[in-house]
């Protein structure tokens, strides 16, 4: 059954595009980010919008690289950014640009847009102004009020197209000129004031390297990457609503000149929605800010498994499944809103406890003596040679399979299993009392040794040799399980527990200057502990259910046979219900 939020508005009004044969035959979307940082959450929600919109009308999902800012931008970023994407499960489709179908390089326009804006000096639609910011800012002036003509906004198109190619040659510096689109001085809309298409800026580009001198602006440049695309239908934020009318100005000019692709006999006229942005509490998603964390070293960089970058998450241990059914429940309207990283977290346990392979690891080890052990077993090896439990890798897919687990005199427990003095209702590991050693036997403790600091060292007890497998053969009840590892066999293990990376709801509630002091101390704790020898040979990305204590996965880069690291994903419950 569909649910209510996958037949939102941009569906609908795509669904209506069709009908009216708007499209030529080919619904076609696109992603278009900067390469100057990795994707975060808020990008994945346009992803799955995007390519999910393109996926369901049978289109084409178009990556662009909007790379028309000269600064901050790499292919360091730019791989990395088709690399989330893909991980999240989509592919990019259409004729592309430069060899590799469906993918575009904003830059690889800059010609075209050069041409374009030629071609509005020559008709009189654009103009070349040399207004010092402050004084360009007080001439647009304010909405209430019409704003003032720059001085130069009569020049003729002759002297106007001098000046853009000496622009382009070089002949000034960073801000001296710039080209401002000629429409109306008078708009309550102030991106309709005059709005610069075209500025000096003396950067190379991270491919084109000195060719250009002049950028085109965002407003100018991104309205004609949809339409020489043959974009149908360009989606994006709310912010860039205002925008819209400006969006469509250009197509108008492109349409005037000439330059609007024909499909199956139908113009294609590229259309601009907005919805509205996916926000998280606890955390800060602006790329600058992601930067700012990456470079004074508050993360250990962009895929630090606590940002909210997509490749920390998948560091971390979320699932692309569970990132896509996020932004499917979140929804996408126009309404601004803040999603709970509760509900992330939500989907993630809902898929990994599906899938996630059981195993037992020890975080906070400490060693449990068996001194009954080989004593009157009757056992063929006799001794102190070990047995063997074998236990399901999923209760819930028998054909996940069982793992064999050796169990021997010796094996760790978690420290906060036992209390020499138990509290009321401990039903665990206490003097006195028994307890079940999940999947081996019952235990009964005897007594404990302590250090010098009373710290508790060493637990002993003795075990019931009719009770393995787990229960007792004359029937008493036991009510405490706890996991252990064995310790002649189980494997150290680096462990890396990780928390909110903030500790304010909203980090920016100070302004972006003081985000920091928010920072959670306690983000990152690393512990040693013990797992099961099957754990040695975890591949990175393979995803846990450590029973009794989270999910967890193998870490991507840190994670080597033999010496397993491993990342909490997220705890194994949470109060946390959705609506
Ligand atoms: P930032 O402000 O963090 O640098 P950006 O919006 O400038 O991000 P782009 O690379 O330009 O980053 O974004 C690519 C696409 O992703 C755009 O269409 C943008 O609207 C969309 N996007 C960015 N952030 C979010 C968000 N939080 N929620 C939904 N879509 C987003
Ligand atoms: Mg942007």
């Amino acid at each position: 059954m569909e649910s209510d939020t996958s037949r939102h508005f941009l569906r609908q009004w795509i669904e209506g595009d069709v009908a009216a044969g708007k499209t030529g035959g080919t619904v076609v979307t696109r992603f278009p980010p900067e390469p100057n940082g990795y994707i975060h959450i808020g990008h994945a929600k346009a992803v799955c919008v995007d390519f999910g919109m393109a996926k369901l009308f049978g289109g084409e999902c178009h990556l662009r690289l909007d790379d028309t800012n000269p600064t901050k931008e790499s292919d360091e970023y730019a791989e990395n950014i088709k690399k989330d994407i893909n991980w999240l499960g989509f592919q990019w489709s259409g004729k592309g640009d430069a060899g590799e179908p469906g993918f575009y390089n904003a830059s690889n326009m800059f010609d075209t847009m050069f041409q374009i804006a030629e071609e509005l000096i020559r008709r009189g639609q654009a103009y070349c102004c040399n207004l010092g910011q402050e004084e360009w800012k007080q001439y647009r002036g304010v909405p209430e009020k019409p704003g003032t003509p720059s001085p130069s906004r009569d020049t003729s198109p002759e002297r106007n197209l001098q000046i853009f190619h000496e622009m382009r040659d070089g002949k000034y510096a960073d801000g001296e000129w710039c080209v401002r689109a000629k429409i109306d001085m008078a708009s309550p809309n102030i991106h309709f004031r005059d709005p610069v298409i075209y500025r000096i800026r003396h950067v190379a580009h991270y491919h084109l390297g000195n060719t250009w001198c002049i950028y085109p602006m965002y407003d100018f440049a991104h309205p004609i990457e949809d339409a020489l695309e043959g974009v149908t239908h360009s989606m994006c934020t709310l912010e860039f609503e205002v925008h819209r009318p400006l969006y469509d100005w250009v197509v108008d000019r492109m349409d005037e000149q000439g330059l609007l692709p024909v499909r199956n006999g139908v113009k294609i006229r590229t259309q601009q929605r907005e919805f509205a942005r996916l926000n998280l509490t606890y955390t800060v998603m602006s790329k600058r800010l992601l930067l700012q964390m990456v470079q004074e070293k508050r993360v250990a960089g962009w895929d630090d498994p606590r940002m909210p970058t997509v490749c920390g998450m998948r560091r971390r241990g979320y699932t692309p499944g569970a990132i896509r059914e996020f932004c499917e429940r979140i929804g996408v309207s126009k309404v601004e809103s803040e999603s709970d990283p509760a509900l992330l977290e939500w989907c993630v346990r809902e898929e990994l406890n599906q899938t996630a392979t059981r195993r037992m690891a020890v975080l906070d080890p400490v060693k449990v003596v068996i001194d009954n052990w080989g004593e009157g077993l009757g056992d063929a090896a006799g001794g102190d040679a070990p047995r063997y439990v074998e236990l399901p890798n999923n209760p819930l897919d028998e054909a996940a399979g069982t793992r064999t687990i050796p169990f021997g005199k010796e094996i760790w427990i978690e420290r906060a299993d036992f209390q020499e003095v138990p509290e009321k209702k401990f039903f665990r590991m206490a003097p006195g009392q028994e307890v079940r050693l999940r999947g081996a036997c019952i235990f009964k403790c005897t007594g404990c040794v302590k250090d010098e600091n009373g710290v508790v060292t060493e637990i002993h007890g003795t075990w019931d040799p009719e009770s393995w497998g787990g229960n007792a053969a004359d029937g008493r009840k036991v009510k405490g399980t706890i996991h252990w590892v064995d310790c002649a066999t189980g494997v150290k293990a680096e462990v890396r527990l990780y928390d909110k990376l903030f500790t304010e709801k909203d980090p920016l509630k100070d302004g972006p200057a003081e985000f920091l002091k928010y920072l959670n101390p306690d983000s990152l704790k690393v512990v040693t502990a013990y797992v099961e020898p099957v754990l040695a040979e975890a591949k990175e990305l393979d995803h846990f259910q450590f029973e009794r204590t989270g999910y967890f996965v193998a870490d991507e880069y840190d994670s080597k046979p033999g010496t397993p690291v491993f990342n909490r994903t997220c705890s194994l419950k949470d109060s946390y219900k959705p609506a």
